[in-house]
């Protein structure tokens, strides 16, 4: 069930998964999301019970390794409607203040 807390330009979303993380020895540096759509048999071991194309993850490059949070379809979504209302509210906020200069 989506759960969720939004105040002032702050939103905490509290997901069904725990976020788990990983060291990857040559790791990119990126922000990687992606339909857990895999089956071969690492992703079918980590995915366990879960159904396969049934959530979303999210792995986020951090010095303690590679943090992977697995979020439902819900949660991924409401994750990024805010994420793109904030960055719309930054660009025009920016942007006024540009346009006062
Ligand atoms: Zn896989």
């Amino acid at each position: 069930m989506l759960s969720y807390d939004e105040e002032e330009g702050i939103l905490w979303l509290h997901p069904v998964f725990a976020a788990i993380t990983k060291q990857v020895p040559d790791g990119k540096q990126s922000i990687i999301v992606t339909i857990d759509d895999c089956d071969c048999e690492d992703c079918d071991q980590d995915r366990g019970p879960v159904d396969m194309v049934s959530t979303l993850l999210i792995h986020l490059p951090t010095d303690a390794g590679i943090a992977i949070q697995r979020l439902s379809a819900k949660e991924a979504r409401a994750l990024g409607n805010v994420l793109v209302d904030y960055a719309n509210d930054l660009l025009d906020f920016n942007e006024a203040l540009d346009d006062e200069r």
